[in-house]
């Protein structure tokens, strides 16, 4: 394997403001590690509030200028095709990029993160050319009128566990609608959307319209979620920051959508096809190392096959490819930082205190000196365990038995999370019923983790409010406005008006 090397502007970055690099004001840096090796790749500024401010100013001058917002639909439409071609021509340096920053294994970069950002960008051009308001038929004397408009400048906030992925289903929709936007991504994995930055410039996106400023949001979260030039906030992240992110947005009265934590529950009825249901549920937890919102952490099965499905994942798990992200054919790689790291260890060593089984894993492994933690399952795990109750967000998997359809909702249900689920089973009326009341934002049947940008997802309870993808995310970056023009009454006809003159044929002498 050819070892991929940063480019330059990479390895020591700066802001993206304007339309181009921009220094930090400040002079404190942020180390970026490979999550593979934990040796430094690359450094970022801690930003400051003073470079937010400067980004602010500029998405806020760039928005006004028009360059962007007063363009037609199908103008920005063309231009967003464009930032997808570029993405699919420069694919696999986006994918190295977040192989690198993440520890996601390549192949998985490749096949799903740059794609799904390309087919998103195509999706929000065709969003682009459907910004229609509609004619209100009313009792009023008037022409009514609605119409969409860009809100202004959109606050993006995201996470560390698909940056490429989570950021372009902002950005994307933000500028379909015409906004224009202020970046921050997460401080340990920066660099996929410094790269993005560069190719929506490429593109043809004006200057301004899109900026990245790289920092901690412990020092940026506040400033930039209640500046009084932001017109929105876009937050992806825990449900802790999230809860923080709203409540400074809420003393701002700053509209926000959030994305928050996740802990699904997949529930293997007795009557699905099992083999395929295992290999579904190491899929559902072990997709993007565990670290995905919506993957499937707690294990349902019905009682009559609890401990067939138990053999039949220890007997799998071992045997899927674990170890160096750069090895196309690895399927689980390291965690994205060490923090994640502890984390997924101390949530494991606190379920084996309360009574859970380890099936398999349950321990640290000794790799290149990078964050890696052995793919594990947990049995007979008390549903009031932390280990059930809260997100933990790395390759482990709870399981619990049920004896009823209704038992198996219960539980599924009995987190504060509500994010996603799933159900496999060969009973589709069952299938029906159980989506039915499963409280989460997205359900699977007999799959995992299929997602498309025309779909959308989001949560319910703590798993956040608002929606992204399909045409449902344009309410959260657009404002409707009503337009009302009176309509005079028709003159009334006059006697000597030669118009209202209607001739009888006969000659009045
Ligand atoms: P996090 O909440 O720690 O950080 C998310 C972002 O918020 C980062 O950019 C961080 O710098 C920033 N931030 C931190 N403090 C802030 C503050 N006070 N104000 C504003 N921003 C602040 O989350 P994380 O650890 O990076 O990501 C993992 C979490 O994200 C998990 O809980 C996961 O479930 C969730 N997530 C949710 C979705 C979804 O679609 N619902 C998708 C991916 C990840």
């Amino acid at each position: 394997m050819t070892e991929y090397r940063l480019p330059d502007h990479l390895r020591e970055a700066q802001h993206y403001i304007n339309g181009g690099p921009a220094p930090s004001s400040g002079s404190t840096t942020i180390a970026v590690l490979d999550p593979a090796t934990g040796q430094q790749i690359a450094t970022t500024p801690a930003g400051t509030t003073a470079d937010l401010d400067l980004a602010v100013d500029a998405a806020h001058t760039a928005f006004r200028s028009g360059t962007w917002s007063q363009l037609s639909g199908r103008e920005r439409s063309r231009v967003l095709i464009r930032v997808a071609q570029l993405f699919r021509e420069q694919a696999e340096e986006l994918a190295q990029v977040e192989s690198l920053d993440v520890g996601k294994p390549i192949s998985l970069a490749r096949a799903v993160d740059v794609n799904t950002a390309a087919d998103t960008y195509e999706y929000a051009a065709s969003l682009a050319q459907n910004l229609d308001g509609a004619v209100r038929r009313t009792p009023l004397p008037a022409h009514a009128y609605t119409q969409r408009e860009p809100l202004g400048v959109v606050a993006a906030i995201t996470p560390f566990n698909f940056p490429l992925i989570l950021s372009t289903s902002k950005i994307a929709v933000a500028l379909a609608a015409g906004n224009t936007v202020v970046h921050k991504p997460a401080e340990d994995t920066p660099l996929s959307a410094l790269l993005t930055a560069r190719l929506l410039t490429e593109a043809g996106v004006p200057d301004g319209v899109y900026n990245v400023v790289t920092g901690y949001g412990t020092d940026l979260g506040d400033h930039l979620t209640a500046h009084p030039r932001v017109a929105k906030v876009a937050f992806t992240g825990s449900t802790q920051t999230g809860a923080r992110v709203a409540a400074v947005a809420g003393q701002a009265l700053r509209p926000i959508t959030a994305e928050l934590g996740g802990n699904a529950a997949n529930i293997i009825f007795a009557d699905a096809d099992l083999a395929k249901a295992v290999e579904t549920t190491i899929s559902a937890f072990v997709f993007n190392t565990g670290q995905f919102c919506m993957g499937g952490p707690r294990l349902l099965v019905e009682r009559p096959v609890y401990d067939q499905v138990l053999e039949a994942l220890a007997g799998a798990i071992p045997h899927v490819p674990f170890g160096d992200p750069r090895d196309p054919g690895t399927v689980i790689g390291p965690l994205a930082n060490r923090r994640q790291l502890e984390k997924v260890a101390a949530a494991v060593e606190q379920a084996k205190v309360t009574g859970a089984r380890v099936v398999t894993g349950g321990e640290l492994a000794e790799i290149n000196g990078g964050f890696f933690y052995r793919p594990t399952v947990l049995a007979d795990v008390a549903n009031s365990a932390e280990a059930v109750q809260q997100e933990i967000f790395g390759p482990v998997l709870t399981v619990q038995p049920f004896d009823t359809e209704r038992e198996a909702i219960e539980l599924a249900n009995s987190t504060d999370y509500g994010l996603a689920s799933g159900i496999q089973t060969g009973n589709i009326s069952r299938a029906h019923r159980v989506a039915d009341s499963l409280d989460a934002g997205i359900i699977w049947v007999n799959a995992w983790g299929m997602l498309d940008p025309a779909m959308p997802f989001g949560g319910v309870k703590s798993s956040g409010w608002g929606r992204e993808n399909g045409p449902e995310q344009l309410e959260a970056y657009t404002r409707t406005k009503s337009v009302i023009i009176a309509i005079e009454p028709a003159p009334e006809p006059t006697t000597n008006s030669t118009a209202s003159t209607v001739s009888t044929g006969k000659d009045a002498s």
